[in-house]
């Protein structure tokens, strides 16, 4: 049986290959999770360092120290969450919504802090409220939200440089799982709502904010922090939207999304768990 199984950013820059069978593949639920990855929930294989290889581009590489005991990495031209290590090492850890096949993941954890928004995902794996029973760490924190303001919601990037108000409804929110959002979100789907143009503010540090939009995309650009790689909502003035990356929400939205979108091409190592309905390609 070979297991050799490689990965990238979305812009391509940043490469490396696995070998053999992670100790273990979880879904992280924790919001600095979510934020990292503007998705619902972060997904890494962890792996001894042995087992991985960089292929390229770690000269891209942007480091943000997230908490005392985690140090996350992203790739500085698109943003997309690349494999960091753990402090002495021994351990990497790999997104696998950036790998070309899976693996597929053993439980989810740090579940009870998971979004109100997050749906059923791979529902048929044991989920643990922090760590699993056995692994002695400090709990990812949880950023603090502060009470809602009517009508609004709030969200930020993990190291707080950027700060942004929802000032209408969701006209629509989509999980998608097309390859181009997988890679961005190094996550096996994204979560994405979409507003007018003007539905968003950006209220704290748009100059800290960095677009990607990959060469042969029509309207699809990656928005992030440039200190710590989370993702931020962009402005299209071509489809006059805004589009909202779930994850970077810190309140609620008070709805989920609508359907799966793009399913055709999505991760195949992830089962679906609940029932919206599912387009092979973009909504109807
Ligand atoms: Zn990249
Ligand atoms: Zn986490
Ligand atoms: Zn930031």
């Amino acid at each position: 049986m070979h297991d050799t199984n490689s990965g990238s950013c979305l812009c391509g820059a940043v490469a490396w290959e696995t070998s053999g069978k992670p100790a273990s593949t979880y879904h992280c639920h924790c919001s600095m999770c979510r934020k990292a990855h503007g998705a619902a929930f972060g997904t890494y294989a962890s792996l001894p360092a042995g087992l991985f290889r960089w292929r390229g581009g770690t000269d891209t590489i942007e480091d943000y120290r997230s908490s005392a005991n985690l140090t996350r990495s992203f790739c500085s031209r698109c943003g997309s969450v690349v494999p960091n290590f753990e402090d002495d090492g021994s351990c990497a850890f790999v997104p696998t919504g950036c790998q070309d096949d899976g693996p597929p993941a053993d439980y989810h954890i740090f579940f009870a802090s998971r979004a109100s928004w997050a749906g059923n995902s791979d529902n048929h794996l044991p989920s643990h409220a922090d760590w699993p029973p056995g692994i002695d760490e400090t709990p990812c924190p949880d950023r603090d939200s502060g009470p809602a303001e009517e009508g609004k919601v709030r969200g930020s990037c993990l190291c707080g440089t950027v700060e942004f108000r929802i000032n209408e409804p969701f006209r629509a929110v989509y999980n998608c799982h097309c390859r181009r959002c997988r890679r961005a979100r190094s996550a096996v789907f994204a979560t994405n709502g979409f507003t007018s143009l003007d539905g968003v503010e950006i209220t704290r540090g748009e100059s800290d904010m960095v677009q990607y939009k990959p060469p042969e995309a029509t309207y699809f650009t990656q928005v992030f922090c440039r200190t710590c790689g989370s993702k931020i909502p962009r402005k299209d003035p071509g489809r006059s939207v805004s589009v909202v990356p779930l994850g970077a929400l810190d309140e609620d939205p008070g709805r989920g999304p609508d359907c799966h979108i793009f399913t055709a091409y999505r991760a195949k190592w992830h089962r679906i768990g609940d029932t919206l309905s599912r387009f092979d390609e973009g909504p109807e």
